[in-house]
């Protein structure tokens, strides 16, 4: 079951990606996490991508779709994936469709959660995340039972550097230039599924389980 998450900065997308994981037992792949990941391991494509996203700008198509294109090509992504924050403009999603296509597999649904900009840079204001595994937290939201620790994994929370207001009203501009096009391009495509991203996470795990589950009817 190949699904997208789709929606704004901060609408909880890596959150319910994580609930999402374990209900459905698939990989959660997301293309932000990968590029943190290349920045840690100080690679060529890490120091490219930290350009962008400290202006809050996308990536270039060409390295994103590549760099996604060699995690889906992974074992673990052979029965499906749950693909976060990709893709985020009308050509990676092309290129997504033909990357599918091409080993005869298909997307089953695309899971959009709406949120307003207020909410998203309320949401993303007070985000902690671990530096190990990525779980992310919420000052008032969601906090961690021990301040500054992953009840996960133990790991210790930082803030990104593009959670600032500043460079999340950068991201909420190209997210309504480039990304929620998508909207409407997965809706023609009746793949769109619309979740409310307002309530509590529990609310919002619910109605994202219940719609997965219809798609799968
Ligand atoms: P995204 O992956 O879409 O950028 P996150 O999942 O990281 O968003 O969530 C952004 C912030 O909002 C995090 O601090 C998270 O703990 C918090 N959060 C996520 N979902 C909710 C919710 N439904 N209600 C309140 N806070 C939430
Ligand atoms: P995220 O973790 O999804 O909030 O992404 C953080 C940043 O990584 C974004 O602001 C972009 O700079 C970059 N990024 C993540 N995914 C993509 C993508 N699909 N296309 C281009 N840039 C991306």
């Amino acid at each position: 079951m190949y699904l997208v998450l789709l929606g704004p900065p901060g609408s909880g997308k890596g959150t319910q990606a994580e609930r999402l994981k374990e209900q459905l037992r698939l990989p959660h792949v997301a293309s932000g996490d990968l590029f943190r990941e290349n920045i840690g391991n100080e690679t060529e494509l890490g120091l490219l991508a930290k350009g962008y996203m400290d202006r809050g700008q996308l990536v270039p198509d060409d390295v994103t779709i590549a760099m996604v294109r060699e995690r889906l090509q992974q074992p673990d992504c052979d029965d499906g994936v749950i693909l976060d924050g990709f893709p985020r403009t009308l050509a990676q999603a092309l290129a997504l469709d033909k990357m599918l296509a091409g080993t005869g597999r298909a997307l089953a649904g695309v899971l959009y959660i709406n949120l307003p900009d207020e909410e998203t840079v309320r949401r993303l204001s007070g985000r902690w995340i671990c530096g190990q595994c990525q779980t992310p937290y919420h000052a008032v939201f969601s906090p961690p039972a021990e301040e500054g620790v992953c009840d996960e994994c133990g790991g210790e929370l930082y803030q990104r550097d593009d959670d600032r207001p500043e460079t999340v009203r950068a991201r909420l501009i190209v997210y309504h230039e480039q990304t929620a096009p998508l909207i409407d391009y997965y809706r023609r495509a009746r793949l769109l599924v619309e979740v409310d991203g307002a309530g509590d996470i529990e609310a919002v795990s619910a109605a994202l389980l219940e719609a997965t589950r219809n798609l799968m009817k």
